[in-house]
C-alpha cells in the first residue's frame, strides 16, 4: 500500500469519522481571514492577530512540513438543558474533546512514526494557530457554510476537527462526490435565526455580536444590547447549527462524550460557588474554558432572562455580596430585567446605586 493510503487508513483506524489530506500551505480562506481581522471582527481574541503570520503560513509551524492531515470526529447529540433552566452548546456537554481528539492524534502520530511513515509532526486541536476549517475543506472533510462553520452531509455542523502536520509530501484528497456536490444553496436559515445578527454576510461572523464568543471567550462585560438576546445560553450558542438542514440526519453520538456532571448543575450554583470549588467541578469539561467570573456572569444573564425564585435569591446575594464587580454589574442588570416588580429587587437596586464600584453603581442607575 502507498504511504498516502497507509496514513489515511491508520487515521480511520484511530477512530476518526472523517479523514483527508491537504497541502501544508497558505489556507484558501487566508484573504477572507485578513479582512475579518482588519475589520476587528475577532473582538478581544488578540492571539488571532498576533498569530496572523503563522496562520497564513502554516509551514512555519513545522520545519520541513509538507502535508496537513485533517480529521473529524462527530459529536451530534440532542439539545442539552441545565437543571432549572439554561443551555450549554452541545459540544460542551460531555468530556473535553481536546483530550479525546488530542489523545487519538497522539497515538496516531506515534504509530505513523513507528511505521517509518513520518519523521516529525505537529498536533493541533482547536486552539492552534491554524485556519482549520479552511484546510479541512480543502482536504474534502466538508464545505464552508454561510454560518462560517464546516458542514458535512452526514454530520452537518456537529463534528470536531483536529490536524496533524506531517513532514512527508502526500497527494491531497479530493472531496468525495456527496461533499463536493453539497452547498448552502439559497438557504439562509442561520442568518435569519441568529438572534444578534452576528452573521453579517455569508461566511462572515462578527465575534463581537456572537453569543458563543461573548459567553466563552469574552472575559469582561457583555454589552447591554446583547444581554437580552442571549436568552438561556449559559455557555456557547447552537442556534445557527440547530436550524441548519444539513445537521438534521446526523447520528446521535451522545455516548461518545457522555455528560459531564457540571452540566447537571443548576446555573444558580455558578454564582453561589467559589472559584476553587467550581474549577474542581469542571475538570475534564469544555466549561473549563470560561473562568468562574465568566460563568457567574453568564448565569446572571440567564436568570435575568428567565426569572424564577431561586434566581431572584441568587441575584440578591450577588448584588450585595459578590466579590467581582463585573459579576455584580450583570447581577444588577438581571435583577432589573427579570424581577423589577419585586420589592426585594427594587430595594437591592437602590442600594446598588451606592456600590463602591462606579460601573456597578452606574449600571444600577441605568436600570432603575
Ligand atoms: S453561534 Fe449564535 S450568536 Fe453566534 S452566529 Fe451562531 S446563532 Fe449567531
Ligand atoms: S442554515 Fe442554511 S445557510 Fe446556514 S449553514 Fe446551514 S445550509 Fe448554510
Amino acid at each position: 500500500m502507498e504511504t498516502r493510503e497507509q496514513v489515511l487508513e491508520m487515521a480511520r483506524e484511530a477512530g476518526f469519522d472523517l479523514v483527508g489530506l491537504a497541502p501544508l500551505a497558505r489556507p484558501r480562506a487566508g484573504t477572507r481571514f485578513e479582512g475579518w481581522l482588519e475589520a476587528g471582527r475577532h473582538a478581544d481574541m488578540g492571539w488571532l492577530a498576533r498569530n496572523r503570520p503563522r496562520i497564513l503560513d502554516p509551514r512555519s509551524l513545522l520545519p520541513g512540513g509538507k502535508t496537513i492531515l485533517c480529521v473529524g470526529l462527530g459529536h451530534s447529540r440532542a439539545a442539552v438543558e441545565l437543571p432549572g433552566g439554561g443551555r450549554v452548546a452541545r459540544y460542551a456537554a460531555g468530556r473535553d474533546y481536546h483530550n479525546l481528539v488530542g489523545s487519538r492524534l497522539r497515538r496516531l502520530a506515534r504509530r505513523l512514526e513507528a511505521e517509518g511513515l513520518i519523521k516529525s509532526h505537529r498536533r493541533v486541536v482547536d486552539a492552534g494557530p491554524l485556519l482549520e476549517r479552511s484546510h479541512a475543506a480543502e482536504a474534502g472533510l466538508g464545505f464552508e457554510s454561510k454560518a462560517a462553520n464546516l458542514l458535512h452531509p452526514a454530520f452537518g455542523p456537529w463534528f470536531f476537527l483536529g490536524e496533524l502536520l506531517l513532514d512527508v509530501e502526500l497527494a491531497p484528497t479530493a472531496a468525495p462526490g456527496r461533499v463536493a456536490a453539497a452547498s448552502c444553496g439559497s438557504c439562509r436559515a442561520c442568518i435569519d435565526a441568529c438572534p444578534t445578527g452576528a452573521i453579517e454576510s455569508p461566511g462572515v461572523v462578527d465575534s463581537r455580536r456572537c453569543i458563543s464568543y461573548q459567553t466563552i471567550e469574552n472575559r469582561g462585560v457583555i454589552p447591554r444590547e446583547l444581554r437580552g438576546e442571549i436568552g438561556e445560553w449559559a455557555f456557547g450558542c447552537d442556534i445557527c447549527s440547530e436550524v441548519c438542514p444539513w445537521g438534521r440526519r446526523a447520528p446521535n453520538l451522545a455516548e461518545r462524550f457522555g455528560i459531564h456532571p457540571e452540566v447537571e448543575s443548576d446555573p444558580v450554583s455558578w454564582i453561589e460557588t467559589g472559584a476553587e470549588e467550581l474549577a474542581a467541578r469542571r475538570v475534564g469539561s469544555p466549561l473549563q474554558r470560561a473562568r468562574r467570573e465568566g460563568l457567574a456572569r453568564n448565569a446572571a444573564i440567564v436568570l435575568g432572562n428567565r426569572p424564577r425564585e431561586e434566581g431572584l435569591r441568587a441575584l440578591l446575594h450577588a448584588v450585595e455580596g459578590e466579590e467581582s464587580a463585573m459579576v455584580r454589574r450583570h447581577a444588577v442588570w438581571a435583577l432589573a430585567r427579570g424581577y423589577g416588580e419585586e420589592r426585594r429587587a427594587r430595594v437591592a437596586l437602590g442600594r446598588a446605586e451606592r456600590d463602591p464600584d462606579p460601573a456597578v453603581a452606574a449600571e444600577a442607575r441605568a436600570s432603575t
